[in-house]
C-alpha cells in the first residue's frame, strides 16, 4: 500500500461503465460557438462524477501514469497547476472549431482551457489541456549545407547563427466518435464495438456509455512547427508552404537510408523557411504515426521480407510485401490529417511538400485549395529508398516526370539484407 495514494480516493475501483446517482457528467456539444458552450473535456481518472469523456488524458502516455500510481511516485489525486503554461501565441478562434464535422479528431478548444475554465478549476474541477504551444529554436545540421537555394539568415526566422525560430504546437487526440465514424463512413455502434475489441476489452464505456461521444485514445498526437507569423498561416492571400509529415524514427532521427523520410522533411522545412522570406508562411505538421501506423517492429519484418524475397527488393514487390505481413499497405488513415489544418484555419496551401496522393485527396476533400505539388528532389533520395519511391510513383503519388513502367520497377533494388 502506497503512502500517497490520498485519504479522499475511494478504496474500491470506480467502474465509469454503469452511471451512478452521483455521476453527473457535464454535457459536451461538439462544434458549440464557444468552448464554454461546448463545456470541457473533462478525463479526469475514475471517481470523478464529472468526468465525459473515455479515455484518459495524454494520449499513450496515460499508461505511464497509470505505472506512476501503481509504483507509488504520482498522487492519484494530483491535480496540474497550469500557472504560466497559457499559449505564447494567441491562436484562433477560426469558423472551422464550430463547425461539428470539420473537426472531429482534436478539441479546438484544447489550449484554452485554463482561461475558457478557469472559474471551474479553481473551485477544483480536473479539466486539462490538450493542446500546448511554446516557442522553440531549431538547429538543422542539412540547413547549413543545402545542395539546394543558399538560404540568406534575415535575423527573424534564420538567424545570423543558423537557427530558426519557430512556434510548435503538440496536440493529443480527441475523438467525436459520431464524426469519426462520419469521415470513415460507418457507424458509431461499428466504430465503437471494433475500437472495444480491437484493444482487447480497455474501454468498456465504449460498449457501456453510449451517452458518452467522447474518446480520448490512447494513441500518439500531433506536433505542428510554424514558421513567421502565426497570421500568415491562415490568411489565404499569404503564401503557405506545408508538409505533413508522418513519424519514421529510423530515418527522421537516426538517418536510415531506406527510406526519404528525413530529407523529405528537411526539404519541407527548407521550403517553409523560403516561403517566410518571401512573404508567407510554413507548416510542417508531425504525426506520430510510425511505420505507416503499423508500428516499428511490422516495418522491419517487412524490411526482412523485402530483402529476403526470392529476386531481392524490388519496387515492383514494394506493397505487397507490406501487406503480407500487415494485411494492408497502409494504416495512416488520412481522412483525419485535415483537422490539424482546420484548426489552424488554413483555406489554402501553395506549395504542399508531398507526393502522397492519399495526403492531397483528404485535404482537399476538406475544401482545403492546393495550388502546387513538390516532389522531393532526386538527388536527395538515397539509393536504397529508390524502391521505395519509384513503387509510390507508379501506384499513383504525384510526380512531375515519368511514372516507372513495370519493366523499371522490376529493375529498380535495393540493397540485400547480406550486403550490410
Ligand atoms: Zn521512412
Amino acid at each position: 500500500m502506497n503512502e500517497i495514494s490520498g485519504q479522499s480516493r475511494p478504496k474500491h475501483i470506480v467502474l465509469t461503465s454503469h452511471p451512478t446517482g452521483d455521476q453527473k457528467p457535464v454535457p459536451i456539444q461538439w462544434g458549440a460557438d464557444s468552448a464554454r458552450e461546448r463545456g470541457p473535456v473533462i478525463a479526469t481518472p475514475a471517481g470523478s462524477g464529472e468526468r465525459n469523456t473515455i479515455g484518459s488524458y495524454s494520449g499513450s502516455y496515460s499508461v505511464y501514469r497509470a505505472l506512476a500510481v501503481a509504483a507509488g511516485s504520482l498522487d492519484p489525486l494530483h491535480k496540474p497547476d497550469l500557472t504560466n503554461t497559457s499559449p505564447a501565441v494567441n491562436l484562433g478562434p477560426f469558423p472551422q472549431w464550430t463547425d461539428p464535422d470539420r473537426i472531429v479528431s482534436i478539441d479546438p478548444w484544447g489550449h484554452m482551457v485554463g482561461a475558457v475554465f478557469a472559474d471551474e478549476i479553481a473551485k477544483g474541477m480536473d479539466v486539462r489541456p490538450t493542446i500546448a504551444v511554446t516557442r522553440a529554436r531549431l538547429t538543422v545540421p542539412e540547413l547549413q549545407h543545402s545542395d539546394g537555394p543558399k538560404l540568406e539568415p534575415d535575423g527573424k526566422v534564420l538567424l545570423e547563427s543558423g537557427e530558426v525560430n519557430v512556434i510548435k504546437i503538440a496536440i493529443e487526440p480527441v475523438w467525436y466518435l459520431p464524426g469519426i465514424a462520419a469521415r470513415f463512413d460507418t457507424t458509431e455502434a461499428t466504430l465503437r464495438r471494433s475500437l472495444f475489441e480491437h484493444t482487447g476489452g480497455m474501454f468498456s464505456e465504449l460498449v457501456t456509455r453510449p451517452d458518452m461521444h467522447v474518446f480520448l485514445p490512447p494513441i500518439g498526437g500531433i506536433t505542428a512547427y510554424l514558421f513567421g507569423d502565426i497570421e500568415a498561416i491562415s490568411d489565404p492571400a499569404k503564401k503557405l508552404s506545408c508538409r505533413v509529415h508522418d513519424e519514421c524514427n529510423g530515418s527522421d532521427v537516426f538517418g536510415s537510408d531506406i527510406c526519404t523520410c528525413r530529407p523529405y522533411l528537411i526539404h519541407g522545412i527548407e521550403d517553409a523557411i523560403l516561403t517566410t522570406q518571401q512573404g508567407g508562411a510554413g507548416l510542417i505538421v508531425y504525426n506520430r504515426k510510425e511505420g505507416r501506423a503499423l508500428g516499428e517492429v511490422t516495418k522491419f519484418l517487412v524490411y526482412n521480407a523485402r530483402k529476403r524475397q526470392e529476386g531481392g527488393d524490388t519496387a515492383e514487390n514494394y506493397f505487397e510485401r507490406t501487406e503480407c505481413v500487415a494485411g494492408v499497405q497502409d494504416m495512416r488513415f488520412q481522412e483525419l490529417m485535415p483537422d490539424v489544418l482546420n484548426w489552424l484555419g488554413i483555406t489554402r496551401i501553395d506549395r504542399f511538400i508531398s507526393m502522397s496522393n492519399m495526403k492531397y485527396d483528404a485535404i482537399v476533400e476538406q475544401g482545403i485549395v492546393i495550388d502546387e505539388r513538390i516532389p522531393i528532389p532526386d538527388h536527395l533520395i538515397p539509393d536504397d529508398a529508390k524502391v521505395e519511391i519509384d513503387a509510390k510513383k507508379a501506384a499513383g503519388y504525384f510526380t512531375d516526370g515519368q511514372v516507372p513502367t513495370a519493366e523499371e520497377l522490376s529493375n529498380t533494388q535495393g540493397r540485400d539484407l547480406k550486403e550490410y
